[in-house]
C-alpha cells in the first residue's frame, strides 16, 4: 500500500473490513449505526471522514456523542509505516465535535511510542490512549506538546501517569499554567462539554525547551529521532516544532494552517512570520508537514506561504490603517479580504486578527 495515501483507518470489525474491500464505498457513504457502535463513535446523520489526510480540502465532520466510552479508539489515518494521524474538525469547539477541532498523532518506533499533541478534552485524550493501545502494546514514551491552547493541551491529563512516560512543552507553557487564561478556557469549555473536561488538570512539563529561538533539542527514542525546535512565542505563550527526522515528517503545529484562517490571540504576527520564513528555509526536504489544523501537506508546503501572505496582509492593511489615522474599530471594519471571505473560520476569526494586528500596529509604529 502507498503508505502516503493516508487512508482513514476506523476502528471496528464490519467497518475496516468493508472500508479495506470497498475503499470508495467507505469515502462516500455515511456510516451505519453499527459502524458507530462498532468504535467510531460518532453521528452517522452527520459524520463525514474525508479518504485521505494529505494534501485535501476536505475536512472530517465528526459528531460525537455525550455518551461514548472513553476507551473507544479514534479514526485515524496512517501518514507512514510507523506514523498515525488524528485528523480533527475544522470548527470551533461545540457540542458536537466535543472539543475535537485540532490535530494530534503518534509514532510507533522500536522502543514505544511517540505523542504529538493531546487533543482537546481529558476524554479525546484517554481516547487517543485507548486507539494507540489497538495499535501497539508498546509504552508510550513520550508526549509531546506542541503549544499551550486547549485544543492541543487539554488531553494531556490522560497521560499524565502513564508508566514511564516524558512529557515535553515550551517553557511558555508555565506562564500559561499561571494566568487566568487558563481558568477562563476551562470554565468556557466546561460549560457545554462538562463530562469530556472531567477530571482535567494543568500538566506541567517534564521536561521544558527554552534554549534559544530556533535551536533544537534531540529525543532519541528507539530508532527514531526526534528534533524538538523552539519557534519562540508566535501563536502562544510558546510553540514547539517537531521534526521526526527519519521519516521526513514535520509537525508544525499551527505555525501555518491549512484550510482555514488562523486565530490570533497571543503570540505576535512579526514572529510568526519569522518563523514561517525559517521553516520553509530548513525543511524545504522534508516528505510532509503536519498542520495543526487541516490535512497534512507534501512539497511545496503552500499552507505555510499562505498563512504568511494573509499575516503580512494583515500587517501592511493595519499599518495603513493606523498611519490614516483610523481608529481601531473603523480599520476592522474596512479590513475585509474579500478573497477569504470562503475559507473555514473566516467569519469568526477574521476581524479578531485585525483587532489583534491593529494593536500591535499601535505598538510598533507609535
Ligand atoms: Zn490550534
Amino acid at each position: 500500500m502507498n503508505s502516503i495515501k493516508g487512508h482513514p483507518h476506523v476502528w471496528g470489525g464490519l467497518f475496516l473490513a468493508l472500508a479495506w474491500a470497498f475503499p470508495l464505498l467507505a469515502q462516500e457513504e455515511h456510516f451505519s449505526r453499527e459502524e458507530v457502535a462498532h468504535g467510531f463513535g460518532t453521528d452517522p446523520s452527520f459524520t463525514h471522514l474525508p479518504s485521505t489526510a494529505i494534501d485535501t480540502d476536505d475536512v472530517p465532520n465528526m459528531v460525537i456523542p455525550a455518551d461514548v466510552p472513553a476507551d473507544e479508539p479514534l479514526p485515524t489515518y496512517k501518514l507512514a509505516e510507523n506514523t498515525w494521524f488524528f485528523y480533527g474538525n475544522i470548527a470551533e469547539v461545540d457540542e458536537n465535535n466535543r472539543g475535537w477541532n485540532g490535530n494530534a498523532g503518534f509514532v510507533v518506533t522500536s522502543e514505544g511510542v511517540v505523542v504529538i499533541d493531546s487533543l482537546g478534552t481529558p476524554k479525546l485524550g484517554k481516547r487517543m490512549i485507548a486507539t494507540i493501545r489497538r495499535v501497539t502494546d508498546k509504552p508510550i514514551r513520550m508526549l509531546i506538546i506542541t503549544h499551550n491552547h486547549p485544543d492541543h493541551a487539554y488531553g494531556a491529563i490522560a497521560f499524565r501517569d502513564l508508566p514511564g512516560i516524558t512529557i515535553v512543552g515550551h517553557k511558555g507553557t508555565l506562564k500559561y499554567l499561571e494566568s487566568d487564561r487558563i481558568d477562563h478556557s476551562v470554565s468556557y469549555r466546561s460549560t457545554f462539554i462538562a463530562e469530556d473536561m472531567e477530571g482535567f488538570e494543568p500538566v506541567r512539563p517534564d521536561v521544558l525547551i527554552d534554549d534559544a529561538l530556533y535551536s533544537r533539542q534531540t529525543f532519541r527514542v528507539g530508532d527514531r529521532t526526534f528534533h524538538v525546535y523552539n519557534t519562540g512565542a508566535h501563536h502562544s505563550y510558546g510553540d514547539l516544532v517537531v521534526h521526526q527526522v527519519e521519516d521526513g515528517i514535520v509537525w508544525i503545529s499551527d505555525l501555518a494552517f491549512n484550510g482555514r484562517v488562523t486565530f490570533m490571540a497571543d503570540g505576535s504576527s512579526k514572529a510568526a512570520i519569522a518563523a514561517q520564513e525559517w521553516l520553509l528555509e530548513h525543511f524545504s526536504e522534508a516528505r510532509l508537514m503536519v498542520p495543526g489544523h487541516g490535512s497534512a501537506q507534501t512539497p511545496e508546503f503552500p499552507m505555510v506561504a499562505r498563512t504568511r501572505d494573509y499575516m503580512m496582509r494583515l500587517r501592511k492593511a493595519m499599518a495603513e490603517a493606523f498611519e490614516a489615522g483610523l481608529e481601531l474599530q473603523e480599520a476592522v471594519e474596512q479590513g475585509d479580504f474579500e478573497d477569504w471571505k470562503k475559507v473555514r473560520l473566516y467569519g469568526l476569526n477574521h476581524r479578531p486578527n485585525l483587532n489583534f494586528v491593529y494593536r500591535e500596529m499601535e505598538q510598533e509604529l507609535f
